[in-house]
Order: C-alpha cells, then structure tokens, then sequence
C-alpha cells in the first residue's frame, strides 16, 4: 500500500519534471540512432515473420505509402510480427511493425493499408524526437523507449529496476499521446488516396477495433483516444476530400492468400 502510494508520488514527480522540462526535437541523426538502438533490443524480445511472402506483401503496400508521402529521411523496415493481438506501432526512424493479428482482422487491403498509414504516419511526424526531452540522460530514454515498445507490445513484466523507467514511460507516452494519434490519423487519411487506397479503410478497421475490444481489449486502443473520437475525427477529414474514383479496397484476393498463409505458417485463424 506505502509502496504503490509512493509509486503514485513518483509517477507524478516525473510527470511534472516532464512537463516543465522543455521539449526539443532530435536532430535527425539522433533520431536515427535512437530508433537503431531501439530496434536492435526490441527484436531480441520480438518473434518476426520471416516468409517472403508475408513480408513483401506488407513491405508493398508500406512503399507504396511512402512514394506518395514524398522524400523521407529515414530508411524504413516494415515488420512483421508473429501475435495474435490486434497490434501495430512504430519506433523513431523507419521502424514499422505489424502483428499477424491485424493482417488476419483485415477485411479487405485498404484496412491493412489504413493501419500501415498510421504507423507511416507517426514516423513521418517523428512524434517521439520531436518530444523528446535533452535533459532526460540516454539511459532513461533508452529504457522508455523500450517500456513504450513493451506497452504497445503488450506482455510486458516490470522488474524492480524497470519500475521508475515504466513509470516515465507512462508519463512520456501520455503527454503526447492524443495529438499524435490524432496527427497520424490524419496523416493516413490524406496519403492513402494518393497512394490508391481508399482512407474509408481506416474508419472500417476502427470500427472492427470497437467491436471486438470487449473482452479482449486490444493494445492498439490501450493509449490511444477512445475508437469512436477517432472514427468520427477520420470519418469528418475523408468527407472534407474529394476522392478520385476507383479507389483500391481490394485486391482480387492477395489478401486472402497472404492471410491462408500466416494461417499455416503460424496456426492462428483469421478472424
Ligand atoms: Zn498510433
């Protein structure tokens, strides 16, 4: 009981010396290092897709939404991740990673490009350099970068010398959470028709998130604005555009091909 109330105590120390800290943005080549740094341990603790298929696939639609964001800094790596959770995130500098249990939510490609978007999305307005904070040492930042992965990751176990980096963590991700997600919706809204797919995708995958977040709450949702802000927040941007005709949705069955084959390769079922 001391012990969790003191937790409290530092959670809100930390949080506080985070928003009076002022905020700057990393150069580029600190954000690469940072994102380097960060895949390399992630993997360790990360089981990846390794057919070619599989990931060409994703790595597909990943560059055909890179070409119509236009010139990027950074070298991307889109991941596919063997889990069943309807998951997806990004690290600083290219690193995309998708979980095998969103490909096989997917209904149709322009939800799976929708989420791909997303994350595009959050790397393209290098949410994490440009929130992050000089003063914190490269240890602590290390360390939150790796607890913010593990959050979004899910399955997560806090040892005792992790705790204080958890507790930043939360207190880094809450900070920007809302704007960035909201920046990344939009991100993906606007790219996905200049990249033929249609952003209609994205809505349809929340709204899919919404149903199934009964039980199972999904870790995509977790530390993001509530499915049906977000919705209505993309929903309102897609009825702003005027959208060219023959937009993709689908894409005669790919999809459903790559899904049999994650089906076999790791035994999860679509759902
Ligand atoms: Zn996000």
């Amino acid at each position: 009981m001391r012990g969790s109330r003191r937790c409290l105590r530092i959670a809100a120390l930390l949080g506080l010396v985070a928003t009076l800290s002022s905020c700057m943005t990393l150069s580029l080549r600190e954000e690469k290092q940072l994102g380097d740094r960060s895949a390399v341990e992630l993997a360790k603790n990360l089981h990846f897709v390794r057919d070619r298929w599989i990931v060409h696939y994703v790595d597909e639609i990943g560059r055909q939404i890179l070409a119509a964001a236009g010139p990027q800094p950074f070298e991307y790596h889109f991941n596919v991740v063997e889990d069943d959770e309807l998951n997806a995130f990004a690290l600083p500098a290219g690193y995309v990673y998708i979980h095998t249990g969103v490909i096989l939510a997917a209904e149709n490609v322009s939800e799976l490009a929708g989420v791909i978007a997303h994350e595009v999305g959050h790397v393209v307005e290098r949410h994490v350099a440009r929130n992050y904070n000089r003063q914190r040492n490269t240890g602590l930042v290390y360390n939150v970068l790796a607890v913010a992965a593990s959050i979004f990751v899910g399955g997560y176990a806090a040892s005792g010398g992790q705790l204080l980096g958890q507790l930043a963590a939360v207190a880094y991700v809450n900070r920007f959470t809302r704007e960035a997600e909201m920046e990344a919706d939009s991100f993906a809204v606007a790219v996905l028709p200049r990249a033929g797919y249609d952003p209609n995708g994205l809505v349809t995958f929340f709204a899919k998130l919404e149903t199934k977040s009964g039980a199972h709450v999904p870790t995509f949702l977790s530390s993001h604005p509530p499915t049906p802000e977000r919705m209505e927040h993309a929903a309102a941007l897609i009825a702003g555009l005027d959208l060219p005709e023959g937009l993709r949705v689908t894409d005669n069955g790919e999809l459903e091909i790559i899904q049999r084959r994650i089906e076999l390769l790791t035994g999860q079922a679509a759902r």
